[in-house]
């Protein structure tokens, strides 16, 4: 997937930057952090790269299939290499 350069959804100039990501899984709450992602300058909208989709994905199965014991009470807080 390209660069994103313009908001799709007001047309403000993207940035690359890192957010956290968070989904609900059986496990419990699955906080990703650090990854990149495309952040809009003007409504603050993000967009993940592809390479943090995919990062995602995997840690997510990961954690699903390993059953990682989490360190904090159902949260899951893992940061992602820069
Ligand atoms: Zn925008």
């Amino acid at each position: 997937m390209p660069r994103l350069k313009k908001c799709p959804d007001c047309g403000g100039k993207m940035e690359r930057s890192k957010t956290n990501f968070i989904t609900e899984s059986e496990q419990g709450l699955i906080a990703i952090e650090n990854v990149d992602a495309d952040i809009c300058t003007i409504c603050g909208m993000e967009y993940l790269t592809a390479e943090s989709d995919e990062y995602i994905e995997k840690t997510v199965e990961e954690i699903s299939v390993k059953k990682i014991e989490s360190h904090q009470e159902s949260v899951f807080r893992i940061a992602a290499k820069a």
